[in-house]
């Protein structure tokens, strides 16, 4: 049995010495542990300091990488909130090739969509809103049309229930009844010129006209137009004169006719006696731009004055009430006839109006494929 102690940096170590039974002695050994002592403090001080560089390097490159990583995420959310804001990304917010890197990407995508979906709904917005304000305008103007045509239907109905009264009071006055009878033809010429045109206007309106455009030779559609109005500029003694040039336009030819017959008609109908109505067509050149062809119905007449000019073509416009009904105008061709010709791409205009006369000018499409003619 043996046994040992430590005493600071000293060992005892004990031993007993046997020979046979007989105890001879113990054998004492001391040795000096300063050395080990010293060597295992310089170990666990190694580990302890080793220990605490790796914990705090580790802490320090920890909060360095949390530190950067919270500057990206508030970077996102900033991005985030400048999309809320209606401020759209022009970039990334940031550039990485790591999950946050992804997510940049992702925000950035999704500020473009977001963007381009607002922008799409704008333009949906702006073009309701257009149509709105044309319902809005269409309906207003409906509503002045129908109370014009309802205030113009009622005067020459009045007079023929006037004229048909006096006939039954006195049936058998004869200069009653020549005079009732020129009356009554000319308000019912009238109730039906009216209302021909009015059907025309609103069915425009309403419907949106169809018009069916088709490539047509002018030159005989305009000669057979001063063909019809020949009779009645004869009757008012008033010459027609032509100077028509080759071409094709594009355009409805039954509307058209309608067009260059009301001109051809105004300008018979407020000339002077002994009068005179030209009807021309041209190319108008127009130097970088697609040409156009020119119809242009100029007359001898009175003139329009300059402060009747900007509302001619406004329905039931008439320059001067009593003139215009003394030749039976309704004050709705022109606004027909502007409304035909913009229909089908084309302008009519008023070019000049003085004493001496008017030029309305009537601007047309001409085909896009080329005819050889035009
Ligand atoms: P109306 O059926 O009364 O002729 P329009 O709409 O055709 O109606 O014309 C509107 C007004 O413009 C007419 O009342 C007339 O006073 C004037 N006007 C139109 N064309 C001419 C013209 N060639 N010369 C003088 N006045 C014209």
């Amino acid at each position: 049995m043996s046994a040992y102690i430590t005493e600071g940096d000293a060992l005892l170590y004990l031993a007993p010495l046997y020979n046979a039974d007989q105890l001879l002695g113990t054998v004492q050994f001391h040795a000096s542990l300063a050395e080990q002592n010293a060597f295992y403090e310089r170990i666990r001080d190694l580990f302890l300091y080793a220990g605490l560089a790796v914990l705090a390097g580790g802490f320090l490159a920890g909060y360095l990488f949390v530190r950067r990583q919270v500057s990206v995420i508030r970077r996102l959310n900033r991005a985030a909130q400048q999309i809320g804001r209606g401020d759209y990304l022009t970039r990334p917010p940031v550039r990485r090739r790591d999950e946050l890197g992804e997510l940049a990407e992702g925000i950035y995508d999704m500020s473009g969509s977001i963007s381009s979906s607002v922008e799409q709904l704008q333009e949906e917005k702006r073009k309701l809103m257009e149509a709105i304000a044309r319902l809005t305008e269409l309906e207003r103007q409906q509503k002045q049309f129908i109370g014009n045509i309802s205030h113009e239907l009622k005067t020459p109905l009045t007079s023929i229930r006037a004229y048909a009264d006096l006939l039954e009071m006195y049936a058998d006055d004869p200069a009653l009844l020549g005079r009732a009878r020129e009356r009554i033809g000319t308000e019912a010429a009238r109730l039906y010129e009216l209302v021909e045109k009015a059907l025309q206007l609103s069915a425009m309106d309403v419907y949106d006209f169809e018009t069916k455009a088709a490539q047509v030779e002018l030159a005989p559609l305009l000669a057979e137009a001063a063909e019809r109005i020949r009779v009645k500029a004869d009757a008012a003694d008033i010459r027609v004169e032509l100077a028509l040039r080759e071409g094709t336009v594009w355009a409805d030819p039954d509307n058209l006719m309608h067009i260059v017959l009301n001109l051809l008609d105004n300008a018979v109908k407020y000339n002077v006696p002994g009068g005179k109505v030209t009807l021309s067509n041209r190319m108008a050149e127009r130097p970088g731009a697609v040409s156009r062809m020119l119809v242009e119905v100029a007359d001898t007449g009175r003139g329009i004055p300059p402060e009747a000019q900007p509302r001619i073509f406004d329905p039931f416009y008439t320059v001067s009430g009593d003139r215009s009904r003394a030749t039976g105008g309704t004050g709705l061709g022109l606004s027909l006839v502007r409304s035909l010709a913009e229909k089908q791409g084309g302008a009519v205009r008023l070019a000049e109006s003085g004493a001496s006369g008017s030029r309305f000018i009537l601007e047309l499409p001409i085909p896009t494929t080329p005819s050889g003619e035009s």
